[in-house]
């Protein structure tokens, strides 16, 4: 089926977020020779649970709701992943959210298997007490699946650190005790971990810097622009303006910005958190979103939403490195273009790891009982993808792959060596 988006005709099938996943965890597959079983197990998701539930709205009428949780592999561990509020979530993308978790996990080496979740809803038009009892009904419908040993929920799109604390609130309310390691992202007094708001934009920093100095660049000649200025977003401008990168354009969904002389990015997120939004902000002209991402850069971080580089457009991309802060941002057929027009791509299942890195120590400081400073956070996390982005590479090198494909041989094989290690029960 073809659909139109923009006057221009893209297949459906290269944008099914699952069916994305599915064709480069098959190419990997393949290059590592997986043994015809093992490729069977790894390439469905373990559990999908769909619940419809109802909620009283603030006039007093009911109504129902459809949410998913996937749990796509727990042979490393837990499953872990986040939660999405949108009007267009489907069970395909969280399948594919869930299988990406399992391979980010794997990627970084940390004790996670992966898992998603989403609900269909539009949050923009919802009040915040809407929010909180659709939150902790969707929670009480899924609680015997989640747990600090079972999956461990964490925020996405349109969640944060307030749906983390509901749902760790509403879980320890049935548990009859405080459960803190239920889910990661809550807020620090609860349980949090420092650092881990900003952690996804911390490890896209890490891993700029050490594509940068692969590449023989210095960050004050280096150019960025971002999509989305949401949580990922905004906090890898604030990392890497911080680092000397010159962050020259912001695309957000209700319009866009350019300054050839550099953004100043505290100054428009104080600007979006006053207005809600970052048009009419004064330190930077107008500009058209989509083509922002067609625009001369070093560095594009795509750090929004799925399929906004595609078979369409992916020849109009100018940035030396395509540096991936979103999950899926990148089609299948897009990555054929930018690998013949040398593009150097960090994928999301290496790029925005820092999350999900930081929610393991947010996991293990709960079990613990004992927080660490920031400086402790972020100096673990550093080395965690530091050396997780050397050894993409190294994969890369090693089997005449792209960093993609690599970081998916990578994950694919760590998984793979477990499940035959704990064996098929049966
Ligand atoms: P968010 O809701 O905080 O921010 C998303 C931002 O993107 C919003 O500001 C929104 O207005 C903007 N946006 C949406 N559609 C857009 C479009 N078409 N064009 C331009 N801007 C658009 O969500 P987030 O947590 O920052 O997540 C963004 C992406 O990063 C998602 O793909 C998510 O799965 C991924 N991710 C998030 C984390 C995390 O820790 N939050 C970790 C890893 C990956």
């Amino acid at each position: 089926m073809q659909i139109a988006t923009d006057d221009v005709s893209v297949d459906q099938k290269e944008l099914n977020p699952w069916e994305a996943q599915a064709v480069r965890f098959d190419l990997a597959a393949k290059k590592l020779n997986l043994d015809t079983g093992i490729w069977k197990v790894l390439r469905q998701p373990a559990r999908e649970i769909i619940v419809h539930f109802p909620v009283t709205m603030d006039d007093g009428s009911i109504e129902v709701f459809t949410g998913y949780r996937v749990q796509h592999n727990v042979a490393r561990g837990p499953a872990k992943g986040g939660l999405r509020y949108a009007p267009d979530v489907s069970l395909d993308e969280v399948r594919a959210l869930a299988s990406w978790m399992t391979w980010k996990c794997a990627v970084v080496n940390i004790p996670f298997g992966g898992a998603k979740g989403g609900v269909i809803c539009d949050p923009k038009k919802m009040s915040q007490t809407e929010l909180e009892r659709m939150t902790r009904r969707y929670t009480a419908e899924i609680i015997e699946f989640i747990g600090p040993e079972k999956d461990v929920p964490a925020p996405d799109m349109n969640t944060n650190e307030q749906t983390m604390a509901w749902i760790m609130d509403t879980y320890s309310m049935h548990m009859r005790q405080t459960v803190t390691s239920v889910v990661t992202g809550k807020p620090v007094n609860i349980g949090g971990s420092r650092g881990r708001t900003a952690a996804t934009g911390h490890g896209i920093a890490v891993v700029c810097d050490e594509a940068i100095a692969h590449l023989g660049m210095k960050p004050a000649e280096t150019t960025v622009i971002v999509q989305g200025f949401g949580n990922v977003g905004s906090n890898a401008a604030k990392q890497l303006h911080a680092r000397g990168y010159k962050v020259v354009g912001i695309a957000e969904w209700d319009g866009g910005l350019y300054n050839a002389a550099g953004i100043d990015i505290a100054a428009l997120a104080e600007h979006k958190a006053k207005t809600g939004s970052v048009r009419n902000f004064s330190g930077a002209e107008e500009a058209v979103s989509e083509e922002l991402l067609m625009r001369e850069c070093d560095v594009l971080v795509p750090a929004a939403t799925e399929n906004v580089i595609t078979s369409q457009n992916a020849a109009g991309v100018k940035a030396k490195i395509l540096l991936e802060g979103a999950n899926g941002p990148t089609t299948p057929r897009a990555d054929e273009i930018l690998e013949k027009n040398g593009v150097f791509v960090i994928p999301d299942i290496l790029a925005n790891a820092g999350g999900v890195t930081t929610s393991y120590f947010e996991w293990v400081q709960d079990r613990m009982g004992y927080f660490w400073t920031e400086a402790e956070v972020n100096e673990r996390l550093d080395r965690i993808m530091t050396e997780s982005f050397r050894e993409v590479l190294r994969y890369a090198k090693e089997h005449g792959v792209n960093n993609r494909i690599a970081a998916y041989m990578l994950a694919v094989d760590r998984v793979a060596y477990t499940t035959k290690q704990r064996g098929i029960y049966a």
